[in-house]
């Protein structure tokens, strides 16, 4: 049965790709859809990710929509608060606020295979629709390891994602817990304020300069004035990026160049000779994402900074204990642990045309159809999907081309008339897995000797996309009717 709430499409979640997706449904002339948030606010990461020294780590000029332009963008990375501002720009100029339903967390979504349609739970209510986009984002839901003795330390715990702005970190032995993109920006921004900073680096990250500055007013009217200069830029910045990516996808040992700046990046900050064979990487450059920091090695060289290699194993009381057995007090625990990005938690509550979870089709990995649809879930889309990330580049750009997919979908759907479904064939979303797991065989992800987030339990790279933006947008272009099955209502099902 309908509920009395139905809807065309279902968007779930208010990031970049939800609002995204929420602007091209409106481009197409589809007024008829949701974006389902669970939070209070839009801006998906940008809403979460508030804390100190948080900004993009791809050139404003390039995080962001192609079709929604902002030449006054004020850095080269902008930070989080100009991003998050920006989204709710988008979110008023496109109109999508009607649309728009906060507090409202997807619980559960499941296939109905006679009425081919989802029903949806929320806490505000059903709701059913045709189609559903899940937007829910692959950096979204916080990452705490298991720590022995976590639960009994007396002194503040928090993630980089949910940052406590209640807790004063002035005079405090604070206690920063990984050293990945968000601890990066973290510790050079509160190590003035603290007492003492203890940095648990379980492997150390590959760090070349960051090229941020000031965008001058000037050129902020230039792009106003003559926006062929924005373009330009745009155009700019995306190409260095795409011709960076035949080193990272086939030829990993050309990047033994890029690993002599990192390295001359740090010997210039660090000159303690013990400290700089800690932070000295030993995997290829690019394997981990690469950040960029200008700040973060000076920091580490501080006096009341430590770095204690080995990672977090145990906390006893208000001491914490290194795996090489190294101790350090704190009154706070800051873990930039990450996120769960190959157990994406929206796959445990999303069921599909045979009754299992997407969580339960995915227990050997994560496998999608151009990472956007999955065998035996009609009708359903993920933007951001497996294998969509990026090491180098706007991930912005891997969205848009998801919405033109997003685009064909739908438009094939209303040409095949009356009720109908698409679903992919689970040997399209096999061949096409196949062939990334070839191409995956000789990348800096699977060659280059590190443990990543890229990489799931078993060991297979489902999170990053092993080509170009440029061909991505290609592969997504339409959809290819000859890879999917249509599903019709059986005749005499009610409309
Ligand atoms: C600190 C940080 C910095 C980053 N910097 C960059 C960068 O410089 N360049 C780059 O390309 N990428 C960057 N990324 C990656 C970034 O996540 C993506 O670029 C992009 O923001 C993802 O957008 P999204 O809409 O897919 O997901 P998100 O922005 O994560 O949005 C997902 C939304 O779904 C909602 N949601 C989740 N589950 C449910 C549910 N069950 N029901 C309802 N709502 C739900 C969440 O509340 C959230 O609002 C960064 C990530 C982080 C964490």
């Amino acid at each position: 049965m309908r509920a009395d709430d139905h809807v065309r499409v279902a968007v779930i979640g208010s990031g970049f790709g939800g609002l995204g997706a929420a602007v091209r449904l409106r481009r197409m002339g589809i007024t008829d859809f949701v974006v389902l948030e669970r939070a209070d606010a839009v801006g998906g990461t940008w809403r979460d990710n508030t804390y100190p020294g948080c900004a993009c780590d791809v050139p404003s000029h390039l995080y962001s929509f192609s079709f929604a332009p902002n030449p006054r963008w004020p850095r080269s990375f902008s930070g989080q608060e100009h991003i998050r501002a920006y989204l709710e720009w988008v979110t008023d100029t496109f109109g999508l606020r009607p649309h728009i339903r906060l507090n409202s967390e997807v619980e559960s979504a499941r296939w109905d295979n006679e009425e081919l349609h989802w029903v949806i739970d929320t806490p505000r209510g059903p709701l059913t629709a045709d189609m559903v986009v899940s937007a829910t984002g692959a950096l979204s839901d916080p990452k705490l390891p298991d720590i022995p003795g976590l639960s009994g330390f007396p002194g503040k715990v928090f993630h980089t994602a949910r940052w406590d702005h209640d807790y004063d970190l002035r005079g405090k032995r604070v206690a920063m817990v990984g050293t990945g993109a968000s601890a990066i920006q973290i510790v050079p921004s509160i190590e003035r304020e603290v007492d003492r900073l203890t940095v648990f680096q379980r492997t150390p990250p590959w760090v070349l300069p960051r090229a941020d500055r000031r965008i001058s007013g000037f050129e902020q009217w230039l792009h106003s004035a003559l926006p062929f200069t924005r373009a330009a830029r745009r155009r700019l910045l995306w190409t260095i990026r795409e011709l960076q990516v035949g080193a990272f996808v086939r030829h990993p040992g050309q990047l033994r160049v890029v690993e002599k700046i990192a390295e001359r990046h740090m010997k210039r900050a660090v000159k303690d000779p013990q400290l700089r064979a800690a932070l000295t990487p030993d995997y290829r450059i690019g394997c981990k994402r690469i950040l960029l920091s200008n700040d973060w090695y000076p920091a580490l060289a501080k006096p009341h900074v430590d770095v204690v290699t080995g990672g977090l194993r145990e906390i006893r009381g208000s001491t914490l204990v290194a795996s090489d057995g190294t101790t350090a007090e704190a009154d706070a625990v800051i873990f930039g642990t990450g996120f769960h990005v190959t157990d994406m938690p929206i796959a445990d509550r999303v069921k599909g045309a045979n009754g299992t979870t997407l969580a339960e089709e995915w227990q050997h990995g994560m496998a999608a159809l151009r990472g956007s649809t999955a065998a035996a879930f009609p009708n359903f889309m993920m933007i951001i999907g497996p294998n969509t990330g990026l090491g180098n580049s706007s991930m912005i750009l891997m969205i848009e081309s998801q919405l033109n997919y997003l685009a064909d979908y739908l438009a094939k759907l209303d040409a095949l008339g009356g009720r109908a479904a698409l679903t992919p064939r689970p040997e399209a979303v096999e061949n096409w897995n196949r062939d990334i797991q070839e191409r995956m065989r000789r990348t800096v992800w699977n060659t280059g000797g590190c443990t990543s987030w890229y990489l799931d339990a078993s060991g297979r790279n489902t999170t990053v996309w092993p080509g170009t933006t440029a061909a991505f947008r290609k592969e997504t272009r339409t959809l290819d009717l000859g890879e999917y099955d249509v599903v019709r209502a059986r005749e005499g099902a009610p409309a």
